[in-house]
């Protein structure tokens, strides 16, 4: 099955408002296995949305359409099916009494112009919207299926759900499977290359890689879960602790539930990261049961004061230093009762480098409460500011989870 999402809007084409919608109703279609060819986005033109729902029914069994089902003047939806249906407007007595409810329940007056939402093309049918007033619409026009949805993201998202995801699983008979395997500390094309052997002994299932913030995922999909299952063992036995997790796991969960397997907890400090570190770690729920907090400690002075970085220490060999680095992790282990510690020094750009100390050169350390001090030295480029502590927050907590994985 092939579709299309038609998104109108005027506040979509002068860059006031980003459509979001598209974005989640493709994955939404990707997971449930349905082609996407295109994605029109429209102004409220009464034309145009004309020429766009007419090529999209002409190309696609099933077309999406969000916005344009309110009330006002700009909002056409309902009068372009028609046309393109030949069909009257009717008035829909179920859609109506629920609109009216919907105001009487918020002790609100409904006004005559609301009556519009209920006016559905004959022979369409109306779809209620347990979170809003507006109905959506459903016809079919020539060969397609016609989901008409409200433009509000949060309505849009339930109706889907209820509706089209509905519809879409009636005509999809094979349930697919699907896995997430992500990867951490290997670039895309070497990753690929080395599961080449595994991924010709499995040639019938679906087979993709993305890759998004340091994290490379493979995708899998097919009809057999056995299949995904042994597929999947080949790959975590060829890349070892290289696979990060699996579906939802994130670097930051994967980080929490290790330390919640050992009952340890963690400590941050931060110069050039700037709390970003903790900010990722308390990205999942539930971080303070071992996230401790984070000290972020951009001046020499902070980084004596709170964590007993000795004054010799930033003289000798400057803040941005291993041993700076070193005095910073322990420091916090000793100011703190956690078990384990992160710290950061770096040059983040796009200013302050110099030829011994360039931009992108951070020191990453981890220390714990057995005396075990650790530090890597990174050079991530002139890549600008926010990539340089992007990677480096990788960097950090990816450094954290081998030694929480093998120790
Ligand atoms: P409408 O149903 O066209 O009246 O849209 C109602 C509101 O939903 C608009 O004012 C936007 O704020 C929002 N909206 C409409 N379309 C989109 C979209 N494609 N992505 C995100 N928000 C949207
Ligand atoms: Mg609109």
């Amino acid at each position: 099955m092939k579709s299309i999402i038609i998104s109108t809007g005027d506040e979509l084409l002068t860059g006031s408002t980003l459509d979001t919608n598209t974005n989640w109703i493709a994955s939404r279609l990707t997971e449930l296995d349905v082609e996407l060819i295109c994605c029109f986005t429209v102004g409220d033109d009464r034309d145009k949305l004309l020429w766009a729902i007419k090529q999209a029914t002409e190309k696609a069994q099933l077309v999406i359409i969000t916005g344009g089902l309110g009330p006002t003047d700009d909002d056409l939806t309902r009068f372009v099916l028609a046309e393109l249906a030949n069909s009257e407007l009717i008035e829909d007595t179920h859609s109506l009494t629920v609109i009216e409810n919907f105001f009487r329940l918020r002790n609100r007056q409904m006004i005559e112009r609301n009556r519009i939402q209920a006016m559905i093309p004959a022979g369409a049918d109306a779809l209620d919207n347990p979170v809003g007033t507006a109905p959506g619409i459903k016809i079919s026009i020539g060969q397609a299926t016609v989901f008409a949805l409200p433009g509000v993201p949060s309505e849009m998202k339930r109706m889907f759900d209820l509706y089209v995801a509905k519809w879409i699983a009636q005509r999809q008979p094979a349930k697919i499977y699907r896995k997430k395997i992500h990867c951490i500390g290997i670039g895309e094309s070497n990753l690929v290359s080395r599961l080449e052997p595994i991924v010709k002994k499995f040639p019938q299932i679906r087979f993709g890689t993305t890759a998004k913030g340091g994290v490379i995922t493979i995708n899998l999909a097919y009809d057999k879960l056995e299949a995904i299952d042994a597929f999947t063992s080949d790959i975590t036995g060829e890349l070892g602790d290289i696979v990060l997790g699996f579906d939802d796991d994130t670097l930051s969960s994967v980080i929490g539930k290790l330390l919640k397997r050992r009952k340890q907890s963690l400590v941050t400090t931060e110069s050039c990261t700037g709390g970003l570190i903790a900010k990722t770690i308390t990205d999942t729920a539930g971080a303070s049961e071992y996230f401790a907090g984070g000290f972020v400690c951009y001046s020499n002075e902070l980084k004596q004061k709170l964590l007993g970085v000795p004054e010799k220490t930033l003289i000798e060999h400057g803040t941005v230093s291993e041993q700076t680095a070193e005095a910073m992790a322990k420091g916090a282990i000793n100011a703190t009762n956690a078990n384990w510690s992160i710290a950061t020094t770096g040059i983040a750009g796009p200013t302050g480098g110099t030829k011994e100390k360039p931009v992108g050169l951070v020191y990453i350390a981890i220390a714990n409460d057995s005396d075990l001090v650790d530090v890597q030295k990174f050079l991530f480029g002139n890549l600008g500011r926010d990539t340089v502590r992007e990677r480096a927050t990788i960097a950090a907590l990816n450094f954290l989870r081998k030694y929480l994985l093998d120790n």
